[in-house]
Formats: C-alpha cells, structure tokens, sequence
C-alpha cells in the first residue's frame, strides 16, 4: 500500500503524487512515496503496488484521491512479464526494529510516468484503499497479539529456569535460590502479560467474525449489526492490542533482568519489532480518534451501545459463579456508559475536549471489552469443568485469567475513564510556551 509521502502522513489528503489520464485508459504516475512496506525486495517476480494519487482537476484533501495499480513490471496480454515500469527503490531505511522488513522510498515516474490502472471510480480512492487498510488494521492487532504471545512464552520459560532468591522471610532458613516465576512480582508480571494476550486475541477475534459476519450473516439485520460491531472493534484491536503489545514486550524485558537487555536472549527484539505497531496503520492516536470520532455515532449511537450491553449481560451471568469478577465488570460497565455518554456528547458540543480524552476512553473501552470476553471464556470453562470435560488445567487457567483480568487491570478502566472526560482542560488549556516551560 502506498498511502505516505514526505508531507502526507497521518494527513493522507495532503498527498502529492500526480495521475494524468493517457489516451489508451491508463494513467501516468509520478511522485514519491515513503515508508513503503516491501516496496522493493527480490522474493517474487513482480509487485504490484496500490498507489494513491490525485488527478490534475481533483478536488482538495482527500476527495480528490485515487486509487491506482502500478505493477513493477508491466504485464503483457499473454501473463508474461514486459519491461520494468517507470517506478524504482531509491531507498530503504534503517530501523529500530523489524529487519526482515525492507521500508522503501519509492519513486514513480522519472522518466515520464509510470503505468498505472485506475481501481475503481476516480477520486474514490479513500473508500477502495479503506476495503484494505480496514482489514490491515485488523491485521496489525492480531501482529501484536502474535509479538506478545511470543515474548510471554519467552519469558515465561526463562522464569521457570531462573535461580534467584529465597521465599520471603525464609532467607536464612533454605539454602537453595528458588525459580523466579515463584515470586509475587515476577508472577504478577508474567499474568499481565498471559491475561492481556488473551484478552487482546479475543477481541481481535471477535473483530474477525464480526467482519465476516458483516458480509456473509444470514439476513439483512444481521450483517448491519454485525457491520456495526465491526467497526467499533477494529480501532480498539488495532489500538489497543498494539499498545498492549509493546507492554508485555516490555514486561518480558523486565523479566528477563539484565538478560533482556542483552540481545542473546532474543527478548529485546519483541520490544523493538512491536514498536512500529502503534505507529503504523493508522496512528494509535488516529485510532481513538476514530473510535470517539465516527464509531460512537454509528448506527445513532446503537452499534457502541450493543457492546456496552453485551459487557453487562456478562456481568450478570457471572454473578452467581463468580461475584467478585461480575462486580468489578459491572462497575467499569457503569463507569464506561456515563464517559460514553460524555463522549457523544462532547464530540457534538466541543470536539477539541472530546479529542483530548480519545486515547483514554480507548483504553478505558478496552480494558472493559477484553474482561468481557475473559469473562465468557471462564463461564464456558467452568461449563466444561462441571461437566467433567477437556483438560482441567487448561480450563482452570482460563477461570484464573478472567479473576486476574477482572481484579487487577480493569480497575485502570476507572483512572482512565476519568482522565478522558476531567483531563481535558489541563490539555488543551496549556499555551504552547507553558507546554514547552
Ligand atoms: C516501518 C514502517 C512501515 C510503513 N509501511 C507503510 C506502507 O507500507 N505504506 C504506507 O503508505 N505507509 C507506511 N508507513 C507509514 C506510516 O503509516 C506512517 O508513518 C504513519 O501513518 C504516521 O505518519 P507520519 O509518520 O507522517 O507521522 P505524523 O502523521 O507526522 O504523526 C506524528 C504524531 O502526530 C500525531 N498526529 C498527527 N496528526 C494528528 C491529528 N490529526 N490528531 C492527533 N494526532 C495527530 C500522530 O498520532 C503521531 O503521534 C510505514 C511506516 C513505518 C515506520
């Protein structure tokens, strides 16, 4: 995908690159782009490149965009492979992390214009390049789950062969270091990083169905309602599971000690890898924007209200078999309706405040979605363990991520729905020579 240009990044509207219609129905393509994710590379015979560009007589900003194929090398009617296009790699950048990637800088058109065809309407670039980047973000969530799930197997094997330090109080008394996963703070760690892992692949997961759901549901109302939840979730996958991902890459740093600081041990290189995450697809702030922007208007307020009520009929069924978890959901459930209701409001009235309270009502939405899934996981587990079926310790485990869940991450729900809705001024209200004082 080549959306990004030296001037044109977070602002796609503010993109260059030039189309001109030529006599025989395809287009000529010259400009630069940046940052290109496999722009150039050796692996396959050819490449095709979706380029977003702007006609001579297109209107401003992003209505003026369009969406074009540039092969690498030109395709001849009989499928062979012609003469190379007029696009090469004049650069590939140096990064903090993922370096099996190459990020290209890619120029178009240096000898004239390289060959484009046009894919679907002129200037309705944005809506054809959204049918991608809607599932790329889906897509880039499920790549952090993946990073996290990697540094928790990690660092979780590295706990376990870890000698260092007594049981509390027993010092004097046992002569053998114990393994470190047996200390409360490296558990502690070790369950942020499981439990959010979990709760994060959940949501990636039900972002999934919702989208097929959204195409393939057996009738009408059921592919709007499922469109519907689709779009809430997918800046909450992409957002939050990637931000969670650099948190439990991290983590896993922490518990490796000085060992994660070393490169030998591989953990260090989670961290890095994970880092671009937030940054591409879409800004993680782009996210929340989008969230508090678009998703909780959609469908007058009824697709976010959907999954606010999904999250108390899990409340109440877990009332009776496990109270604690359904007290601490019912409460971030509560909490998260009145900042919803801020929001909505907010975003109509004053905008500016709204947006400064968009990354911590993202999180805040987060941490209640992913205690409701782990909180259907524990209702289905302990079904299974009643019913004396599947492995018990893999089931009890699943109850346990829930309690841990519900008990020590979603109070942050609280912090971070306040700070999204009582935060505001301190924000926006500080000059630019305070904020820099
Ligand atoms: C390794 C890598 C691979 C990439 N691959 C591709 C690719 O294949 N194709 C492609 O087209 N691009 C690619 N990109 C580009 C990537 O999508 C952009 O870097 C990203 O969208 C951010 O744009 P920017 O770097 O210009 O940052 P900026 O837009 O300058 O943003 C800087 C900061 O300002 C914030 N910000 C900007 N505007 C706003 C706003 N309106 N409101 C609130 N906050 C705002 C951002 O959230 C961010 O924190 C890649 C980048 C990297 C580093």
């Amino acid at each position: 995908m080549n959306l990004t240009e030296p001037q044109a990044g977070s602002d796609v509207g503010a993109l260059k690159t030039k189309a001109v219609r030529a006599e025989d129905g395809t287009y000529r393509i010259t400009g630069q782009k940046i940052y290109i994710t496999w722009g150039e590379h050796d692996a396959a015979d050819n490449i095709v490149h979706l380029v977003l560009a702007r006609l001579p007589d297109a209107p401003f900003g992003t209505r003026g965009i369009s969406l074009f194929l540039v092969p690498r090398r030109i395709v001849k009617p009989d499928g062979s492979l012609g003469a190379h296009n007029d696009v090469r790699c004049v650069g590939v950048e140096h990064k903090l992390g993922i370096h099996g990637s190459p990020t290209c800088t890619m120029s178009y058109g240096d000898e004239g214009g390289a060959i484009g065809h046009l894919i679907g309407a002129e200037n309705k670039g944005m809506a054809a390049m959204f049918t991608m980047m809607n599932s790329a973000r889906l897509n880039v969530g499920v790549q952090g789950v993946a990073i996290a799930e990697r540094a928790f197997q990690k660092a979780l094997s590295y706990a376990k062969e870890r000698l260092q330090g007594k049981p509390y109080g027993l010092s004097h008394e046992m002569p053998d270091m114990i393994p470190i996963i047996q200390h409360p703070d490296v558990r502690r760690m070790l369950l942020t990083m499981r439990t959010q892992v979990e709760a994060g692949r959940a949501i990636c997961l039900a972002n999934a169905l919702a989208l097929d759901e959204a195409r393939h549901g057996a009738s009408a109302d059921a592919r709007e309602w499922a469109k519907g939840r689709e779009e809430v979730l997918t800046p909450i996958s992409k957002a939050w599971c990637t931000d969670m991902a650099v948190e439990v890459a991290s983590l896993g740093v922490q518990v490796h000690g000085g060992m994660g600081f070393i490169e030998q041990t591989g953990a260090a290189q989670f961290y890095r890898d994970a880092r671009i995450l937030p940054i591409y697809e879409g800004t993680n702030g782009i996210q929340a924007i989008d969230l508090i922007g678009r998703k909780l208007g959609l469908q007058n307020g009824a697709a976010i209200k959907s999954l606010l009520d999904d999250c108390a009929a899990t409340a109440d069924l877990l009332s009776s078999p496990m109270p604690e978890i359904a007290a601490a959901l019912s409460a971030a459930h509560r909490r998260l309706v009145t900042a919803t209701l801020w929001m909505q409001e907010t975003m109509r009235k004053e905008a500016v405040k709204g947006l400064a309270g968009a990354t911590p009502y993202l999180k805040a939405l987060a941490l209640l979605t992913g205690a409701h899934y782990l909180g259907r996981g524990a209702i289905a587990a302990t079904k299974k363990l009643q019913e004396g079926q599947g492995p018990q310790t893999f089931l009890t485990a699943r109850v346990q991520s829930a309690q841990f869940f519900a008990m020590n991450l979603l109070p942050q729900a609280h912090g971070l729905a306040d700070a999204a809705t009582r935060g505001a001024s301190t924000i926006i209200d500080a000059s630019i020579d305070e904020l820099s004082a």
